[in-house]
């Protein structure tokens, strides 16, 4: 009994800020290994509380769809649907990724289709066992090309992983960029095979050097 109550009991993961937007959303079912699970968005109201403090959704903009769904209900609740399928898919994408199971491909379309990335021609497919990205139109352009990279530039400053860029400390000038993802966030160099591995020689050699110059004194 004291166990149920307390497993039920409604909770805020502590690290939620610092989940990426997308497990968040995904999160925003609860007690997903459970029956029943607990769903937190079953209402148009929640959604759009949900997307106010993700800080997608800035407040006039959620007062404008508040005010229409008020309105045209059916509306509201047709988008909600169209946001818990992507949640969904979502949900299932990760889960094969963490499971090293086969993608599903309709999930694939579903989230395929949010990023409107096949506008481009563009999507993600699996491919041996991971996911690449594809061009399926015969007239795609070589601008195509430059969207999964400012797609990625974007998933990355609007992400957890933003604070965690760095640049490579090489005195040679490598200037190689990097994500510190380090417990310590103390993290250097590019590669500790490359330039941390100079330094660390380097470092060597003066020790050896000023202690030879000292008892040559
Ligand atoms: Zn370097």
């Amino acid at each position: 009994m004291k166990t149920h109550a307390l497993i039920t009991k409604s909770r805020v993961p502590p690290s939620e800020a610092d989940e990426e937007l997308c497990i968040r959303f995904v999160n925003t079912v609860a007690w997903r290994l459970r029956d029943p699970v607990e769903d937190r968005m079953k209402t148009t109201t929640a959604l759009l509380e949900w997307f106010a403090a993700a800080g997608v959704a800035d407040a006039s903009f959620a007062a404008r769809l508040r005010a229409r769904w008020e309105n045209h209900p059916r509306e509201g609740e047709s988008f909600r649907e169209s946001a818990v399928r992507l949640r969904e898919a979502i949900y299932q994408i990760l889960l094969s990724q963490i499971g090293g199971k086969a993608f599903d491909r309709s999930a694939l379309k579903i989230l395929n289709a949010a990023t409107g990335a096949h506008v481009h021609g563009l999507g993600i497919v699996p491919s041996k066992g991971r996911l690449v990205w594809r061009s399926d139109k015969r007239d795609s352009a070589a601008d195509d090309l430059l969207k999964p990279i400012a797609w990625s530039a974007v998933g990355l400053l609007m992400g957890t992983r933003s604070r965690k860029v760095r640049q490579c400390q090489d005195e040679r000038g490598c200037g190689w960029l990097f994500v510190d993802e380090s417990r310590a966030q103390n993290r250097r160099w590019c590669s500790m095979g490359d330039c941390g591995n100079r330094a660390k020689v380097l470092r060597h050699y003066h020790r050896h050097g000023g202690r030879e110059s000292a008892s040559s004194r």
